[in-house]
């Protein structure tokens, strides 16, 4: 269902300007400021003047909140650079009050009113902030809006990390691929895993310029391995469905990333998940198809996790599956599990397991058919440095479990 949000703008110093530089130089500072705003909106939507200095931006088809605030955070950035009129440095501050449809809100004149209280509350605030009808998701979206716009920065002053995790050959524990998981050093809440931090990139679209950075850094890592030998056969880098649905984008910077660092498409497999690939439109179906033909591998991450028909394997050009780790973990314990293990690997053409801890879920594994596991027990994700040191020795041989559980879990 479409669904509608709408932004109020107030600049405080419009008055000002009338009254001293005059009205022509007013209605100039008008004009520049939708100039700006239509910069920052999407071609299908509407920016439109309400009079004096308020605007309202009606933008189609935003169903999610924090997509409405990124957009209001963006369109306060817009307006808090200062414009240069005729010679005048002129510096204008926002207030925004967002209305997001819902069907509790009877037409657009009651949406209008939403979108005027809560510019009221925003003005109430202060000077350049954004507020939304409801206090419930104003305070929700802004702490994501903050993670999202804390995330630019570390992408742009390197406070991302990939760890790498190896994946291993289960009977003898050589090394065949690393999979990069991505790690954020934040300044003040210490070493952040991906789950607390994707999920929002996701929804605020800064999982593109992330998932860029990890695709570039995981090949120029490669690059170095290959320089020196160690590089194992294939580097399994995940990919967000947000990616996939900016498949051109994604594309371009795949085969951009290959060419840089000079690696062979046959060494890189994509990792999607059930999930993602579920989802799927025939649009992205085509995207993977050019990924076959340029050559790079394809894995469906966390496979029985999604309840899916297998009817999907048959649609998608798959070269691996990866059982997801809370289905294996179950293995050993209900033999329900044990037997759609088993039926996926006489299904596939390759399997991996996740999550392999235990020296008893690898023997398990290994008499079910499957050759290749990635888990605790061989070796958590670690930093580039020391999967080197794995990679030089080539093969991992298992630690006592006991040892495992005191070190630290990143
Ligand atoms: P995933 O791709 O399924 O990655 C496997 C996750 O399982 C990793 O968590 C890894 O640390 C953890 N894991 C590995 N072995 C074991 C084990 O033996 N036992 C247990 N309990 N856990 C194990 P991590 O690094 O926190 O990543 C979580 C998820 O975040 C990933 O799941 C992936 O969906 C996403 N993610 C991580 N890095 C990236 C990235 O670079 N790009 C994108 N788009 N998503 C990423
Ligand atoms: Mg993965
Ligand atoms: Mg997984």
């Amino acid at each position: 269902m479409p669904s509608h949000s709408r932004c109020s703008i107030s600049t405080y110093e419009f008055k000002d300007v009338n009254d001293t530089l005059g009205h022509a130089m007013g209605d100039k500072l008008l004009k520049a400021v939708v100039e700006r705003l239509k910069l920052v909106v999407r071609e299908e939507d509407l920016v439109a003047r309400f009079g004096g200095d308020e605007f309202a931006i009606l933008t189609y088809n935003v169903t999610d909140p924090t997509e409405a605030g990124t957009l209001a955070a963006r369109v306060g950035e817009a307006a808090a650079k200062s414009f240069l009129i005729d010679g005048h440095k002129i510096s204008v501050t926002s207030s925004i009050g967002i209305a997001l449809f819902s069907r509790d809100i009877a037409g657009p004149k009651a949406i209008m009113v939403q979108a005027d209280l809560a510019l009221y509350g925003a003005k109430d605030e202060g000077r350049n902030c954004y507020r939304f009808h409801s206090q419930d998701l104003d305070q929700q979206v802004h702490e994501r809006v903050r993670v999202a716009d804390e995330l630019r920065l570390p992408i742009l002053e390197g406070g991302l990390e990939l760890y790498y995790q190896p994946q291993v050959e289960l009977t003898t524990g050589r090394i065949t691929g690393l999979e990069p998981l991505v790690r954020w050093n934040h300044e003040t809440r210490g070493l952040l895993t991906p789950a607390s931090f994707i999920p929002i990139a996701e929804r605020t679209g800064a999982v593109l310029p992330l998932g860029k950075w990890i695709f570039n850094e995981a090949c120029r890592q490669l690059h170095e391995w290959k320089a020196e030998g160690i590089a194992p056969q294939v580097l399994a880098v995940n990919i967000s469905g947000v990616q996939l649905k900016n498949a051109a984008e994604l594309e371009r910077e795949v085969e951009e990333s290959l060419a840089k660092w000079d690696i062979n498409p046959g060494e890189i497999e994509l990792e999607l998940t059930e999930t993602v690939l579920m989802e799927a439109t025939q649009r992205h179906s085509d995207t993977l198809e050019n990924f076959r033909q340029l050559g790079t591998k394809i894995a469906i991450d966390d496979f029985g996790t999604g309840y899916s028909p297998l009817k999907y394997l048959t649609i998608y050009p798959v070269n691996r599956l990866k059982l997801a780790q809370e289905f294996v973990f179950r293995v050993t314990v209900d033999y329900r599990n044990a037997a759609v293990v088993r039926a996926a690997i006489r299904l596939a053409l390759d399997v991996i397991a996740e999550g392999v801890e235990t020296e008893a879920l690898r023997r398990f594994l290994i008499g079910a058919g499957c050759e290749h596991g990635q888990g605790y027990y061989f070796s958590r994700p670690v930093k580039a440095s020391e999967v080197a040191k794995l990679l030089r020795k080539g093969q991992i041989k298992p630690a006592p479990e006991s040892k495992k559980q005191t070190s630290p879990a990143v």
